[in-house]
C-alpha cells in the first residue's frame, strides 16, 4: 500500500465513524442493508423486517438509520433524533448482525436517502451494494423524492409490509418511472405493529411488551416520551415503607 492509498484507508475510516468495515476482499460482493425510518418508536415489527431481509437478501449487516429531519414530516412533530437514536441502539444491541448509526441524526439539514446513499458510495468500495430497506408507503412515494434517478443508481430497495397490504399503488408507482428501481417486496407479519399503535398505547397508559423492547419501554418511561408523566419515586403502587420494628411492609 503506498502514502496515497494509506491517505485514502485514513480518510475513509473518519467518514466511516460508526459504520462498518465492509469491502475488504475485492474478491467478494458484500451486501450492506440500510434500514431507514423515523423508529418514533422502533419496534419489533422493524426488528422482525430488518432479521427477514438479512435472511432472505443474503445481507452482511443490518445498519438502522433513524432519519435526522425527515424530509416529509417538516409540519410534524417528532422526537429528538437523540432519543430517537438512543432507543435505536437499545434495541438493536443484542443482534451481531444489527448496528444502528448517527449517519443521519448527525447530520445538518433535512435528511434525504439519495444525499445518504451518495456519502456511503463514496465511502464503501464498489463490491458493497447498498440495499435501502424501508416500510412499502414510503417506497411507494420514493418517485417524488429529491434525486430519486440517484437513488435508482444507487442501492435496491427493499419495501417491507404487513400481510394484506395492497401493493398496487406501489408497483404503478415504481412501474410508471422513468428510472430503473430495483425493488423487493417483503411480508412481513410483525409489521401490524406500528409507530403511532405504540404511541397511543403509551399515551393511554397501556403496555408496550412484546410490541418493543423491554430497554425501549424504559427509556421511553424514563425519558418521559410520547405524554408519559414523570412519577416521584417510590411513590405509587410499590412503595415500600419500614414498619415500627424495622421489616419492611409493602404497601
Ligand atoms: P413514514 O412515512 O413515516 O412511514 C411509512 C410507513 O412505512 C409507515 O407505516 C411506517 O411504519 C413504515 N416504515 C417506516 N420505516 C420502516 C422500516 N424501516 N421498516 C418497515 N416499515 C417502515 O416513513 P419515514 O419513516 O418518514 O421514512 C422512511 C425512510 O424513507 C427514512 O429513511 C426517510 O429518511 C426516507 N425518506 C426519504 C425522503 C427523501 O429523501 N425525500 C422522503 C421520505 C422518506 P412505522 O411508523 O411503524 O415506522
Amino acid at each position: 500500500m503506498d502514502e496515497l492509498d494509506a491517505l485514502r484507508v485514513a480518510e475513509s475510516v473518519v467518514e466511516r465513524g460508526d459504520l462498518p468495515l465492509l469491502g475488504q476482499d475485492p474478491n467478494v460482493t458484500y451486501r450492506m442493508g440500510i434500514m431507514g425510518g423515523t423508529f418514533d418508536p422502533i419496534h419489533n415489527g422493524h426488528l422482525v423486517a430488518a432479521e427477514q431481509a438479512f435472511d432472505d437478501l443474503n445481507l452482511d449487516v443490518v445498519v438502522f438509520m433513524p432519519a435526522g429531519r425527515p424530509a416529509f414530516k417538516q409540519d410534524k412533530r417528532v422526537t429528538a433524533g437523540e432519543d430517537r437514536y438512543a432507543m435505536t441502539l437499545l434495541a438493536t444491541s443484542d443482534n451481531p448482525h444489527f448496528l444502528a448509526s448517527r449517519f443521519e441524526v448527525d447530520r445538518e439539514g433535512v435528511t434525504y436517502t439519495a444525499e445518504t446513499l451518495e456519502r456511503l458510495d463514496s465511502i464503501y468500495p464498489s463490491n458493497v451494494e447498498l440495499y435501502f430497506i424501508t416500510g412499502a408507503d414510503a417506497i411507494a412515494e420514493i418517485v417524488t423524492w429529491r434525486d430519486a434517478h440517484k437513488i435508482a443508481e444507487l442501492a435496491h430497495l427493499v419495501g417491507a409490509t404487513r400481510p394484506g397490504y395492497d401493493l398496487a399503488h406501489a408497483r404503478e408507482a415504481i412501474s410508471k418511472s422513468p428510472y430503473n428501481f430495483d425493488v423487493t417486496y417483503l411480508e412481513v407479519p410483525a409489521l401490524a405493529i406500528s409507530s403511532s399503535y405504540l404511541r397511543a398505547r403509551v399515551e393511554a397508559e397501556q403496555s408496550l411488551r412484546y410490541l418493543t423492547p423491554d430497554q425501549v419501554t424504559g427509556y421511553i418511561h424514563k425519558h418521559h416520551l410520547y405524554g408519559v408523566r414523570p412519577r416521584r419515586y417510590g411513590s405509587t403502587e410499590y412503595n415500600v415503607s419500614f414498619g415500627q420494628n424495622g421489616g419492611d411492609e409493602a404497601q
